[in-house]
């Protein structure tokens, strides 16, 4: 499924495996000791290489934890992408510890590194939703929102964003909820 803004930047979903769609930019959804784990971010270690490890020991000598709502940028070794953003999501407790903001943190921060590096297209997954538990309806109303508002914008040099969904629930989530932000009736 895709939409296109009025400046004709287009938001695509897409059911699939993160590691096999090329974008310039490859978002991880990481934890904050950037130590690797399983889920998207074992898949993205495996297929890009030890290369991205090395590059996050050194970014961890130097800033130590990564604060959740943020993100890291490496490079993407044997990944079809130029970076990998790698994004602390928040671990969902009980939706009053400001997970919400955490959520779109991540996102907005992914934005705005891409921007800063000249990142045209940039892929995502539903950060925080396997492990860490977020309601995948309410993640992906926050996903949809903040990178939509984010290729409204006039200034915006990304042009394309994917969301890679992991299974056919995932993807249809995202689909009905795309729908609904983007019906006549919201604009
Ligand atoms: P978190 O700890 O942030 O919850 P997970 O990796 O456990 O991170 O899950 C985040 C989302 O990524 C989940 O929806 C999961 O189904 C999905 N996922 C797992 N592997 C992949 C993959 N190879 N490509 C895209 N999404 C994936």
């Amino acid at each position: 499924m895709e939409w296109t803004s009025a400046a004709g930047r287009k938001l695509t979903l897409q059911e699939g495996d993160i590691t096999r769609v090329a974008a310039d930019a490859i978002v991880n959804a990481a934890n904050a000791a950037l130590a690797g784990g399983g889920g998207v971010d074992g898949a993205i270690h495996r297929a890009g290489g030890p290369g991205i490890m090395r590059e996050l020991d050194e970014i961890r000598a130097k800033i130590g934890r990564c604060a959740t709502g943020n993100a890291v940028a490496t490079g993407a070794g044997k990944l079809p992408a130029k970076y990998v953003f790698h994004a602390v999501g928040p671990v969902y407790r009980d939706g009053g510890q400001g997970e919400a903001e955490l959520l779109a943190s991540c996102y907005r921060c992914c934005l705005r590194m891409a921007e800063e590096h000249g990142v045209q297209t940039i892929s995502f997954p539903a950060i925080s939703t396997g492990v860490y538990g977020y309601p995948l309806r309410e993640a992906a109303e926050i996903a949809l929102r903040e990178v939509r508002a984010h290729l409204e914008d006039a200034g915006s040099g990304v042009s394309h964003v994917i969301f890679v969904l992991f299974g056919r629930q995932a993807y249809e989530t995202y689909a009905e909820v795309l729908r609904r932000l983007t019906s006549p009736a919201q604009i």
